[in-house]
C-alpha cells in the first residue's frame, strides 16, 4: 500500500480530488466513533451526492489507497494509529421520503448515513411502524443492515424492501433481500465490498400514540442497562446459542464486571459492555476484550466471537 506522506499528501489530494462535499485531513477518529477512541484518517472525507463516492473511489484506486466506509461509528474500534487512506463518511446521506404500496404496505425509504433511531421516529411520527424494534440503537441505517442489527427479538432484515449501492468500480445497483441471505448477525454486505447509499423498509401502518410508548419503553430499558451513561460500542461479542447462555452471562459467571485496563472497563451494569470510563486508549479497549475472551476461553473453553470491528492501523502497536 503506497502511504503518503503528511505534507505531499494534502498537496496532491486537493489537485486530484474534486468533490462538492468536504474532504478534510488527519482527522480524528475519537470524534466519530461512540468509544471515543481512535487516532486519525488520513483523509477524511464527507461526499454530497453518488458522484462524490464515484470521486472517491476513483482517487483511492488511481493512489492504491484503501477506502472504509463509516456509518454512525458505533460498531467498531479504531487503532490509536488512526487509519490510513480514505475515510468515506456517509452522514450526508440522510433523505426520507415514503411511498404507498397497493397492498397497504408502505416503502420508507432513506439515506444510507441516516441514523436508525431518526428513520424510527419519523415513521412513528407519520403513522408507519415496524422500526420501533431499533429506536434508541445508535448508529445508521446502513451500519444496521451492514451487521443486521438485532435487539428486543427482532433483526433489521427482518423489514427491509431493498438497498442501493455503489460497487467499488463506481455502478449503481439496487439489491432486493432474498430469503437466507441474512443471518444472526450476518448480511450479505460483509462479503460484498460495496457502498450502501440508500436503504428502503417495508412498513405497515400503526398507531403513533402506541408506537412512540414502546419506543420510550425500549430507550428506558437502554438507559437502564447503562447504554448512554459512558462511551461504548455496545455489546462487545456476539451471543452464540452453543453456549446456552448470553455471552454477558458467560462473562458475569466469571467475576469480570468492573475489570478494567488503563481507562478501559467492562461496565458494571452489563458484562458484555466495554466502556471508555477514564480517557482510555484503543489499546487499552483491546486488552479489556482481548483479557475477557482468554478467561472465557481458557476456564471455560467457549470462543467468544467479537462483534465489535477493529479498524485501522492495529498492526503499528
Ligand atoms: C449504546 C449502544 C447500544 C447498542 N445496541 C445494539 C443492539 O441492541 N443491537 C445491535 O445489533 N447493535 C447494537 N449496538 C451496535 C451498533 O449500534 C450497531 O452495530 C450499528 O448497527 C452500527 O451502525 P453504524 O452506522 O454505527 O456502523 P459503523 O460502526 O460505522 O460501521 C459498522 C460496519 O458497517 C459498515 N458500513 C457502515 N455504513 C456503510 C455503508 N453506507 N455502506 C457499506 N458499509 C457500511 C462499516 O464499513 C463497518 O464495516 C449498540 C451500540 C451502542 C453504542
Amino acid at each position: 500500500m503506497l502511504r503518503l506522506k503528511k505534507s505531499e499528501r494534502k498537496i496532491n489530494i486537493a489537485a486530484d480530488l474534486r468533490i462538492s462535499g468536504e474532504i478534510r485531513f488527519d482527522e480524528p477518529m475519537a470524534e466519530h466513533t461512540t468509544f471515543k477512541v481512535g487516532g486519525p484518517a488520513d483523509v477524511f472525507a464527507i461526499p454530497s451526492d453518488e458522484n462524490d463516492i464515484r470521486e472517491l473511489l476513483k482517487f483511492a484506486k488511481s493512489k492504491s489507497i484503501p477506502c472504509f466506509v463509516l456509518g454512525g461509528g458505533a460498531n467498531i474500534l479504531v487503532a490509536d494509529a488512526g487509519i490510513r487512506g480514505v475515510v468515506i463518511d456517509m452522514s450526508r446521506f440522510n433523505s426520507i421520503t415514503a411511498a404507498p404500496l397497493e397492498n397497504g404496505a408502505t416503502v420508507l425509504s432513506v439515506g444510507a448515513g441516516l441514523p436508525v433511531s431518526r428513520a424510527a421516529a419519523w415513521a412513528a411520527d407519520h403513522k408507519l411502524g415496524g422500526l420501533e424494534f431499533i429506536y434508541s440503537m445508535p448508529g445508521s441505517v446502513a451500519g444496521a443492515v451492514w451487521m443486521n442489527a438485532r435487539c428486543y427479538n427482532a433483526d433489521i432484515s427482518g423489514i427491509l424492501s431493498h438497498v442501493d449501492l455503489i460497487s467499488r468500480t463506481g455502478n449503481p445497483s439496487r439489491y432486493h433481500p432474498k430469503p437466507d441471505d441474512f443471518a444472526y448477525k450476518r448480511s450479505p454486505f460483509q462479503d460484498a465490498d460495496s457502498i450502501m447509499t440508500g436503504v428502503g423498509f417495508s412498513l405497515r401502518s400503526a398507531d403513533p400514540r402506541s408506537l412512540w410508548m414502546e419506543m420510550k419503553d425500549h430507550e428506558s430499558d437502554r438507559t437502564a442497562k447503562g447504554h448512554f451513561a459512558a462511551p461504548c460500542a455496545g455489546s462487545v461479542f456476539k451471543n452464540n446459542r452453543v453456549f446456552g447462555q448470553p455471552s454477558g452471562a458467560i462473562i458475569d459467571s466469571l467475576g469480570l464486571r468492573g475489570f478494567s485496563i488503563g481507562g478501559a472497563k467492562v461496565s458494571d451494569l452489563h458484562a458484555n459492555i466495554i466502556i471508555n470510563a477514564d480517557n482510555a486508549s484503543a489499546a487499552d479497549v483491546r486488552a479489556v476484550s482481548d483479557h475477557l475472551a482468554r478467561e472465557v476461553k481458557n476456564r471455560l473453553g467457549f470462543e467468544l466471537e467479537r462483534e465489535i470491528l477493529l479498524v485501522g492501523e492495529w498492526e503499528a502497536l
